[in-house]
């Protein structure tokens, strides 16, 4: 003999598993939002792209005989190609764009933090390369490689960056007295490169 009504143990069923689906696809949610940052990237309109700290959007304008090329536009950065789909092209006039707002922006900061330091007596040669885990380094012979990707960071950690590399001038290890240099230079910069790592994940992802 069964008391309760069955209904009312159907409709328990029922809920049980409603609010069993609704903390799955919640949990489901917050997985995608999470893989969001290390899923490839797509290359389409409304993807977030990153320029000195600040968020933008991806807008891709197709325009029959258009040249692939990236420029800001307010609150978007707009890629002009030829054709749909492409997004080898698309990620090339990105690369492009970043590769050349990092030439500028570089030569700009490595003068104005070089400025201050006694070592430096002239500016060391730099080149530009794209690397996947490493925002810059220092040769042995004092040239200076920088990641283009770190013009997506804010400029307090390229410069964070930059004053790393010139210290290196000075100390080619990372020995108590590289760490001196530096906190001297930027006492908060432990700050700076937490924020940096931070970013890693999202500026590396292509
Ligand atoms: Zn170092």
């Amino acid at each position: 003999m069964v008391d309760a009504p069955e209904s009312a143990s159907v409709a328990d069923v029922l809920a049980a598993v409603k609010k069993r689906a609704r903390w799955v696809s919640q949990h489901v949610a917050a997985a995608k939002a999470r893989l969001a940052h290390v899923l490839p990237r797509e290359y389409v309109s409304g993807e977030s792209l990153h320029y000195l700290g600040r968020r933008y959007r991806l807008k891709v304008i197709v325009a029959a005989g258009a040249t692939a090329e990236a420029r800001m536009r307010g609150a978007f950065i707009a890629v002009s190609v030829p054709e749909h789909g492409d997004a080898a092209t698309i990620r090339g006039a990105l690369d492009a764009w970043y590769r050349q707002r990092a030439r500028e922006l570089f030569a700009v900061r490595l003068a104005a933090v070089a400025a201050p330091l006694r070592w430096v007596k002239q500016l060391p040669p730099t080149r530009l390369q794209f690397m996947t885990v490493q925002w810059g380094s220092c040769s042995p012979s004092g040239r200076i490689t920088l990641n283009p990707l770190l013009v997506k960071t804010p400029r307090e950690c390229i410069d964070y960056v930059l004053l790393h590399e010139l210290c290196h001038l000075l100390h080619h290890n990372h020995s108590p007295k590289f760490y001196q240099a530096l906190n001297r230079h930027m006492p908060n910069w432990q700050a700076v490169k937490e924020k940096l790592d931070n970013m890693a994940e999202e500026v590396f992802r292509t």
